[in-house]
């Protein structure tokens, strides 16, 4: 009866309480978008801990984003009445990873305090083997290799661990010889990359038994959600862990895996049965989320995919608008047109809060953030490291990555020169071969060249200056605050002075991003805690007092929903990618076509889908084709609208029976000939043709062409 069920479990239906109150041996919940998969893993933590099966600390619970885990947590406590610290090993697999590694870093040959490296040290590192092996950047690149070595980590393998036909990939067969160089360095620079921590901890279950055995008694309990996008590394150390008492939960939905490109196996997810055997497996099929409309337009979309386990989804909500679809001249306009649909939400009552802009590729965002700007609507960004990568930013944190952790020369080379101190090339050798001599870091290596006679008097003298005040800046750390430490080091290193002389109009920015990072740091108690939670934020998102539009990726809102969303340039090249295009393989399309799939499933009440017919990409207007994804929503769920005369709707209608308006296409752009349904063809290819003839008329370069008014360019 009523009375006794619990308030977490108040309002699941029932698949969603066998999930819950199965609590021990294996499970695994495969469903669709916003059945509720994520709320009854919530719902079935807060009842492991309430009915006393587990401590908080004694659940591994696993999330894709910090941002889910955050919500996770907060929903948790309040259920519960606990502190929301109080759950120590909620996060994702790699803030998780982080923890556990801080404790047994020694195992695998670091200190505690490791730096994690990010991608762009990453290049520079491995730029550095290649040049010093003697290969060729150009034809070997950094970025080659770095793909390599996260490809080779994220399927848990070590360089010993290679086997001769995957190392003839790389400069004839040293690859594997570069991946070993790299992990040594790394362990001589006590710092680790993104994908060693995960490996790291793999390696040390492997190794001490005795310690994973602790680990498997720790964790009572285990919860995985969006387990289709587990890759190979993940998929092996959760197997580890939940081996002996088997109480691991796992839910996901294999039209949402999104993340092969990172190593992510789908067949983590229908391999589950195999490694757990008698797993009970739960479906749900009530979506909770969105509208019929929505829901339809999504489910017809994904069916177009081959590679998938059909599934039912039904809705008891009813009504709602139509998904629409809007067709724009260029992407100003698709920027502009969202500017005011958004306008004209909140004069309805909207929140901003409730509105979401998903973009195919970070470089859209920008587009988006100039309009908002101008007309005074308030965003965020999330997803990416956007804020950590300008380049003052990353010059404040390498100055205080070299304060917390000596060791760091990828922070010192960033640095030593930076303000300009007259420091060149000549000197960073010098450093250099003196650390390699004397098996020490660059930063101690500079302290001591500096009391030598092996620098000129001037470049001595400046070395000296700087390494003085590092030692002042360390002693500093241990009674300052963070933040104030960071003033401290802006001045004295003459970084403000040098933004206060640059009259270049980006100067001002520069500064403010620095108090703003300034007061991000007001919320840390050591720099170590600040550091840790740098390299390890996706979503920089900055507090809740204002209401904001939420711009982001697609990836990035995997598992979110928003009452109305703008699913933004919708066009052949940019979604599906022109990479996955050329590619073209069915897996990359298909990979793109789960990725619409969880675009539209992100709305609730309202969707809108843009697409522009004209697009700047990389300096040059090329004219664009609506993306196939649009021809494959059910047209009895979407509306479709253009601002031109002409656009897709009209493309369609062009189009006649007797003609082959495709064969044009294919001679103009074989590369978008390719692989397409045939009902996409049609309903394209006239309009592409317009675009195309448009485009080459004499006397209109493509951007001044943009730039006129809309009557004056009407298509059709
Ligand atoms: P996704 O696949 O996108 O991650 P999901 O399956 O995890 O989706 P949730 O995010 O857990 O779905 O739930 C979707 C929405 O439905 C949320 O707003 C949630 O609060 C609501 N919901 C979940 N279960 C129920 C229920 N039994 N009754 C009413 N609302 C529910
Ligand atoms: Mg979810």
């Amino acid at each position: 009866d009523d009375a006794s069920i619990p308030a977490y479990a108040a309002r699941l239906n029932a698949p969603q309480r066998d999930a819950v109150l199965t609590t021990e041996g294996p499970v695994l919940m495969l469903a669709g978008a916003g059945t509720g998969k994520t709320a009854a893993l919530t719902a079935r933590l807060a009842h492991l801990v309430a009915t006393r099966r587990a401590w908080p600390s004694q659940i591994l619970c696993v999330t894709f984003t910090n941002k889910a885990a955050r919500e996770m947590r907060e929903r948790v406590a309040g259920h519960l009445g606990v502190n929301s610290e109080g759950i120590p090993w909620l996060g994702t697999f790699h803030s998780i990873c982080a923890k556990m590694l801080r404790r047994h870093a020694e195992l695998v040959g670091l200190q505690s305090n490791y730096t994690i490296i990010d991608t762009d040290d990453q290049l520079r590192l491995l730029k550095q083997q290649i040049v010093d092996a003697g290969e060729d950047v150009k034809r070997w690149t950094p970025r080659q290799l770095a793909g390599l070595v996260d490809r080779w980590k994220n399927r848990g393998l070590n360089p010993s661990d290679i086997d001769a036909g995957e190392n003839e990939a790389f400069a004839n067969g040293r690859g594997r010889e570069f991946y070993q160089l790299y992990q040594d360095r790394l362990k001589a620079l006590n710092a680790c990359d993104f994908g060693d921590l995960m490996l790291h901890m793999l390696n040390i279950f492997r190794t001490h038994t005795d310690l994973l055995a602790e680990y498997q008694q720790r964790y009572k309990y285990i919860l995985v959600d969006e387990y289709q996008d587990t890759n190979a590394v993940q998929y092996l150390w959760l197997r580890l862990l939940a081996q002996s008492h088997k109480n691991i939960c796992v839910v996901g939905d294999d039209d949402q895996s999104i993340y092969s490109w990172r190593g992510a196996e789908v067949a983590n997810i229908l391999r589950f049965e195999k490694d757990f055997p008698g797993a009970h497996v739960v479906r749900l099929e009530q979506n909770y989320r969105s509208t019929p409309q929505i829901l339809g337009a999504a489910s017809g979309l994904i069916r177009a995919n081959s590679n998938r386990h059909e599934k039912t989804l039904w809705t008891e909500a009813n009504g709602g608008d139509k998904v629409r679809v809007i067709g724009v001249w260029d992407a100003p306009e698709e920027a502009r047109r969202v500017g005011e649909e958004i306008e004209r939400l909140e004069a309805e009552g909207a929140s901003l809060d409730s509105i979401a802009i998903l973009v195919r590729a970070q470089y859209q965002t920008r587009e988006f953030e100039d309009r908002f700007i101008q007309i005074g609507i308030n965003y965020r960004i999330i997803g990416g490291f956007r804020f950590y990568e300008r380049a003052e930013i990353r010059d404040a944190l390498a100055y205080l990555r070299i304060v917390a952790q000596p060791q760091d020369d990828l922070a010192f080379e960033r640095i030593y020169n930076q303000p300009k101190r007259g420091l060149g090339a000549k000197t960073l050798e010098k450093m250099h071969q003196h650390a390699r001599r004397q098996g020490m870091p660059l930063a101690a290596a500079s302290l001591e060249l500096a009391d030598s006679d092996e620098l000129p008097a001037r470049a001595a003298n400046t070395i000296g200056g700087l390494m003085r005040h590092f030692l002042a800046w360390r002693e500093a750390a241990e009674t300052i605050s963070p933040s104030d430490l960071l003033r401290l080091v802006l001045d004295e290193s003459g970084y403000n002075d040098m933004l206060a002389n640059d009259r270049t109009p980006e100067s001002a920015g520069r500064a403010e991003n620095l108090s703003e990072l300034a007061r991000a740091m007001e919320e840390y108690e050591t720099l170590g805690d600040f550091l840790e939670h740098v390299s390890l934020v996706m979503d920089n998102d900055r507090g809740d007092q204002e209401e904001t539009v939420t711009i982001m990726t697609i990836h990035a809102a995997k598992g979110l929903e928003f009452d109305n969303l703008f699913c933004v340039g919708w066009e052949e090249g940019v979604f599906p990618s022109q990479r996955a295009i050329d590619e073209g393989g069915l897996a990359s399309l298909e990979e793109e076509r789960r990725l619409a799939y969880v675009a539209i499933t992100r709305a609730k009440r309202r969707c809108t889908i843009l697409h522009a017919a004209n697009r700047r990409i990389y300096g040059q207007w090329v004219s664009s084709i609506p993306s196939r994804f649009i021809e494959e929503l059910p047209e009895e769920f979407i509306d479709q609208e253009t601002t031109m005369t002409g656009g897709a709707s009209m493309w369609r209608a062009n189009w006649s029976e007797n003609e082959d308006p495709f064969a044009h296409v294919a001679k103009d752009r074989p590369d978008r000939a390719q692989s397409r349904g045939p009902g996409w063809q049609r309903a394209i290819s006239s309009g592409y043709e317009t675009a195309q003839t448009r485009l080459r008329e004499p006397g209109r370069s493509a951007a001044s062409f943009a730039a006129k008014p809309r009557s004056d360019i009407a298509i059709g």
